[in-house]
């Protein structure tokens, strides 16, 4: 008898955990609607780091371009992004300009026929923009994390696997600064990045996803036609929430199981 009440409280632990850690239950949400997929870094993971989350190794990756590409997926840029329900389309971000994005996440992309839009942080260098989040945090670990020269990024460019996006100058964090500060962060942003690569940048990410009514006015008034978030999911109206669009975390912990999960319902853990 006692042996039967611990193993049935085994049982249970074990399916809570299960159900904590991949929420499977929640809701298939219709293909038709397009994934817009935010990455960081595609590299193995450091010992001890705080940010390994922020790290997707390159097998991992892998997979998930194949898998992608296997299930019908079509790659397409976010300036891209259509209403069009015949069609599968998954938008893969890279956010704030780290080097591997084009020695590892290039040659990868290459391979599957695949593309991605980058939001390049444009002052770049010796900044660690964890910092302006959480100060009393800081390590200077992504600080000292190596960042994409003008020279990646130009040859990125013309291979056609990449389009830039807006990432404000210097990484603001938005909500500290008055409205002309914005406007200089996200204007400039924009016109320092097309001086300089010579391509039209038309989508925007919020740094740390923070923003207010305001910043997506100026956003608008700045003339981009997209804007990207840091809200977990998968937009359900383009043309509504074009200047709000929900990402789908790719977490560096994931494995082919969780990333499955989160094409199909935006999110993965209990908690996201
Ligand atoms: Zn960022």
């Amino acid at each position: 008898m006692l042996t039967w009440v611990f193993c049935s409280a085994i049982g249970i632990v074990v399916v809570l955990y299960v159900n904590f850690q991949f929420a499977w239950w929640r809701p298939t949400v219709s293909y038709n609607h397009p994934r817009v997929l935010m990455y960081h870094m595609i590299s193995h993971h450091k010992r001890r780091a705080r940010f390994n989350k922020l790290r997707v190794d390159p097998i991992e990756f892998d997979r998930q371009l194949n898998w992608l590409k296997e299930n019908g997926w079509e790659f397409v840029f976010v300036s891209e992004l259509e209403n069009d329900s015949a069609r599968k389309q998954v938008a893969l971000t890279f956010d704030d300009g780290y080097r591997d994005n084009f020695l590892t996440a290039d040659p990868i992309l290459k391979k599957y026929d695949a593309k991605a839009t980058l939001y390049l942080v444009t002052d770049r260098h010796n900044r660690d923009w964890s910092s302006s989040k959480k100060e009393h945090h800081d390590d200077g670990e992504l600080m000292v994390e190596p960042k994409l020269l003008d020279e990646d990024v130009a040859q990125m460019v013309s291979s056609r696997r990449w389009e830039l996006g807006g990432h404000t100058e210097t990484h603001a964090n938005l909500l500290r600064l008055n409205d002309e500060q914005c406007f200089i962060e996200i204007h400039q942003c924009r016109n320092n990045l097309e001086e300089t690569f010579g391509s039209s940048v038309t989508s925007f990410a919020y740094p740390f996803g923070l923003f207010e009514d305001r910043h997506v006015e100026l956003v608008n008034k700045v003339g981009f036609q997209f804007a990207v978030t840091t809200d977990q999911g998968i937009s359900l109206d383009l043309d509504a929430e074009r200047l709000k669009l929900k990402r789908v975390k790719v977490s560096g912990r994931d494995g082919l199981a969780s990333f499955r999960l989160r094409m199909r319902t935006g999110k993965c853990r209990f908690r996201d």
